[in-house]
This record gives structure tokens, C-alpha cells and sequence, in this order.
């Protein structure tokens, strides 16, 4: 019988022993065959979650107003490399290049590249994005460095595999997943991980690290210190570090246990941007996506849309603008952090 994700990972778990959070994550998500991404579209009313880009083109034009923005004040270089780092159906991106049809010469400058594991996804940006012939990647590595990038990722760090530390009679242990009669259960292993010292937790507190996240900004940082350039990220998370469990998996827009029907579940934890933030390059925030939507001009970009629109459209307008920007909805969970190695660069949107 054909071997389920729960037999794969169950069968290691049997032989290697009980493994971290972030080990099983990866599995779920990113499995060849039965990882939640690489078989399915997660996105829209009918799929898992919607994202930002999802709920207003408004969203995908500011980030091209900002990453044009950016390209003028470098000079308009001939040649500029946009990176999207997960761009799911393309959404993003599609508005964002529709809107730098505004700058002369962008279009013919940028070569749109795209970092992606999901071949269903891939798929959908091939079509949304056929005009503009993208290039694919499944690492950093293959990113050309002969012209500046510009790396954008919206939603994209919060996927990447995180740990969970707890705090149990003044020691700090580790998180794991562990089987136990045939279910996948949580347990506790001893580890040598260390929160910052800086962090006051409490017995029964879990504090949790993503070394993977932050090899891959490290690695964007590098990219962007080789090739010139800045990198914008915008995620749900925290400004500062500090404790709690955030490990969520959502199936059709309801949480329900990362545990249980895996492979078929969105695994995500909340991004620790101060931990970001301490990369080796200038950081610009991390701030709130409501703020920065607003100083980018969202609210003026709505109002001129709600000019040309009818009733209906006006509503999804300004319904589009609420969650993107209220307190109540996406403006202040979610979080934007900008990067550069280049002093003339002042990255919009933060100050
Ligand atoms: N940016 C999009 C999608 C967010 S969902 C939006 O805002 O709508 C996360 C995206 O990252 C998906 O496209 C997913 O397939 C991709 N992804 C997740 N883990 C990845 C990894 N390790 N490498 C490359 N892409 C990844």
C-alpha cells in the first residue's frame, strides 16, 4: 500500500527518535510528494487562507510603488533583478508590475525572478506572469548577482521551519513531536539551545527560534551586499522577541492541530523581527503594515480607485483598505522589515 505523509514521518520518528518542530514542519510542508505545498493551491476563499495580495490590489501596488521608488534612487540602473520569495498565485507581483508601467524604462530593466518549491504554484505564476517570462529558483544560490536586486517576500518567512523552546524548572528544553499509539504527540527533549539572555521567561513559558529563517535573511543579505540592492519583507509577527506559542496550522480558514492530518494543513509561527533585525546590514523597522501602507499612499491610491469605481467595487475598495490597514484586521499583527547595504538608499515607508 502506498505509504501516507503520517507513515513517512511516523517510520523516522520510530528510527531516529523524536524529532524538533522545525524537522517536522519541513516534512509537512515541503515533502516531495506529500508536502501541504507541494500538492495543492492554499489560497482564496475556497483553499486554506488568504493573503494581502489576495484581498486588494492595492497591496501588490504600493510594494511596486515602493520597489520603483527604490530602482529611481539607485539610479535606474539598465539592469535590476526583482526577486519575489514565495510568490504563491503571482498575485503580487502581477500588480506591481501593471502599476511600474508609471516609470519609463522599469519594465525593460527588470528581469522578475521568482523563489518557489510548489510545482502547483509555479504553474499558476507561469500563467498570471507570462508577460514578463520569469525565472525560477528553489535556493539563493542560483539568483544572478550582475545587476542590483531587489528581493520582495510577502507571507513568505512565516513558512520557514522555526523551534520551540520551553522553560521547565529553570532549564530550557526542547520541543519535539514524539508517536504514541500510532498518534503524533508533543514532547520534551534536553537540548543546548539558549534563548537571548535578555529574555525573562517564566516556568511553563516557550520561547521559540528559527535558525532557518534567519540563515535565509542572512543569505538575502548577502545576496544584496554582492549584488547591490535592498530587501523588503512583510509577515505576521512580533517587534520584539519575546515569549509564547505561535506554532498555527489552518486548514479551509480554521485552526485545527498541527498534529493531526498532516500534510494537509498551512504550518506557520509568527516572525520574531527583532531577531531579524540583528543581521549584518541597515535595517529599516520592522514597523506596522498599516503604518506602512499609509505612508506609501494607500489611502490616496483608494480614494482615486473609489473615483472610477461603481457601488460594488467601491465597497470592496474601502473593505480592501480596511484589512489591509485597520488595527482590527492585518495593520498591526502584521509587520514590515526592510534591509540594505547601501548608504544612498533611504527604503520608503518607514520613517
Ligand atoms: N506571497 C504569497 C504567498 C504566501 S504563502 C502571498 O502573499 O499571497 C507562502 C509561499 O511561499 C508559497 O508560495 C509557498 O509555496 C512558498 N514557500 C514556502 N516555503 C518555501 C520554501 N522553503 N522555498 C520556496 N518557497 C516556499
Amino acid at each position: 500500500m502506498a505509504k501516507t505523509l503520517k507513515d513517512i514521518i511516523r517510520s523516522q520518528i520510530t528510527q531516529y527518535g523524536p524529532m524538533d518542530i522545525g524537522q517536522f514542519m519541513a516534512l509537512c510542508l515541503g515533502h516531495p510528494e506529500h508536502g501541504y505545498y507541494m500538492k495543492q493551491d492554499p489560497f482564496g476563499s475556497v483553499g486554506d487562507f488568504t493573503t494581502a495580495p489576495e484581498v486588494s490590489q492595492m497591496f501588490g501596488e504600493m510594494i511596486g510603488a515602493w520597489v520603483c521608488d527604490l530602482w529611481i534612487q539607485m539610479g535606474q540602473p539598465e539592469k535590476l533583478t526583482l526577486l519575489e520569495c514565495g510568490p504563491g498565485r503571482g498575485t503580487l507581483m502581477s500588480d506591481l508590475m501593471r502599476v511600474t508601467a508609471r516609470a519609463p524604462h522599469f519594465k525593460d530593466a527588470c528581469a522578475v525572478h521568482l523563489l518557489e518549491i510548489s510545482p502547483f504554484l509555479k504553474t499558476k505564476q507561469a500563467e498570471l506572469l507570462a508577460a514578463y517570462n520569469p525565472a525560477w529558483h528553489e535556493g539563493l544560490d542560483s539568483v544572478p548577482t550582475d545587476a542590483p536586486v531587489i528581493v520582495i517576500g510577502n507571507e513568505f518567512l512565516d513558512a520557514l521551519p522555526f523551534r520551540q523552546l520551553m522553560k521547565i524548572d529553570e532549564q530550557w528544553v526542547e520541543r519535539v513531536v514524539g508517536v504514541e499509539v500510532d498518534q503524533f504527540v508533543f514532547g520534551l527533549k534536553k537540548t543546548a539551545l539558549r534563548p537571548d539572555s535578555s529574555i525573562r521567561a517564566h516556568d511553563g513559558d516557550m520561547f521559540e527560534i528559527a535558525p532557518a529563517r534567519l540563515s535565509f535573511v542572512e543569505g538575502v543579505s548577502d545576496l544584496i551586499k554582492t549584488a547591490g540592492g535592498a530587501a523588503l519583507f512583510l509577515d505576521y509577527g512580533h517587534i520584539k522577541s519575546g515569549t509564547g506559542d505561535t506554532f498555527q496550522a489552518v486548514h479551509k480558514h480554521e485552526y485545527v492541530s498541527p498534529l493531526e492530518n498532516v500534510g494537509n494543513a498551512d504550518l506557520t509561527s509568527h516572525v520574531d523581527f527583532e531577531a531579524l533585525g540583528a543581521v549584518d546590514a541597515q535595517v529599516f523597522g520592522p514597523v506596522e503594515q498599516g503604518a506602512f501602507l499609509k505612508k506609501l499612499g494607500i489611502e490616496t491610491r483608494a480614494a482615486s480607485l473609489t473615483k472610477k469605481a461603481d457601488d460594488k467595487q467601491a465597497k470592496h475598495i474601502q473593505s480592501g483598505l480596511h484589512r489591509l490597514t485597520h488595527s482590527d484586521e492585518m495593520g498591526t499583527l502584521f509587520k514590515v522589515i526592510g534591509f540594505t547595504h547601501d548608504d544612498r538608499l533611504q527604503l520608503s515607508g518607514f520613517s
